[in-house]
């Protein structure tokens, strides 16, 4: 397996091509941005933590019977991938009132919701990620009918499948971003699943253990994202 040219460049992580067919390389960077890009720093070995971190998921979730991109991790930072081609949406689920939804719906953080939300948003950098409804995605051509719904149910039940890993290592799983990519005519969850994609809490204290450490300022940013990915080794 050798590396070839770099595909894209993103925030967080970059993506190669390879010799082989239908493979990519993915590696995470260390690079750390938030409010679509308008803060930026890093975190020391971040890429390390969300590439061992979604290694670990991703496996979980395939054992689990769920279709990902991830075929095996390669060293510290990178990981090899089937090379789908991304579908523009960036899909979030939420068990709990946080961030966006709270601020946009005026809810008290922290308050469950009765039911699971799902949201689409459209990955597009220039417009910060616009919510939109399954009305504009058939409208504007981002995903076909039947996609959607794989992409629904797949994603309820990553939910209910890592609510509980999540949780059987002291954590509550907040909300967390999922993005899916098509291969061989099959939609199938790709990107990662991390301290930057997902929120999670302390279940004792509700303390952060994610993103929003950096995004908030709230202090001891590199050891909460080791302490997350040390939970979920043991
Ligand atoms: P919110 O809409 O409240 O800002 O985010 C909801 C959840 O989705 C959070 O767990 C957040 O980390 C994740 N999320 C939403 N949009 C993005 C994005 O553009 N990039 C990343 N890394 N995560 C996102």
């Amino acid at each position: 397996m050798e590396k070839r040219g770099m595909l894209y460049e993103g925030k967080a992580k970059k993506v190669y091509k390879t010799d082989v067919e239908g493979k990519y390389i993915i590696m995470f960077k260390d690079d750390a941005t938030a409010f679509n890009g308008v803060k930026k720093g890093t975190i020391i070995d971040k890429g390390i933590i969300n590439n061992k971190m979604t290694s670990l998921l991703f496996t979980l979730l395939e054992e689990k019977g769920i279709p990902t991109h991830f075929e095996k991790m390669l060293n510290d930072r990178e990981q090899l991938v089937k090379a789908v081609t991304i579908i523009p949406l960036e899909v979030i689920v939420r068990n709990i009132a946080a961030g966006s939804l709270a601020k946009r719906l005026g809810l008290e953080e922290g308050i469950k919701m009765d039911k699971t939300v799902l949201e689409f948003c459209y990955k597009k950098d220039e417009l910060g990620d616009p919510m939109i409804n399954e009305s504009h995605i058939d409208a504007l051509h981002l995903a076909e009918h039947e996609e959607i719904e794989t992409i629904k149910d797949i994603s309820l039940k990553i939910n209910k499948i890592l609510i509980e890993f999540f949780l059987e290592r002291g954590m509550k799983l907040v909300d967390f971003k999922l993005e899916f990519g098509r291969y061989n005519g099959q939609v199938i969850l790709a990107d990662e699943i991390s301290p930057d994609t997902a929120r999670l809490w302390d279940v004792e204290t509700d303390r952060k253990l994610d993103k929003d450490r950096f995004r908030r300022d709230l202090g001891n940013v590199e050891e909460t994202y080791k302490e997350v990915l040390a939970r979920l080794e043991k």
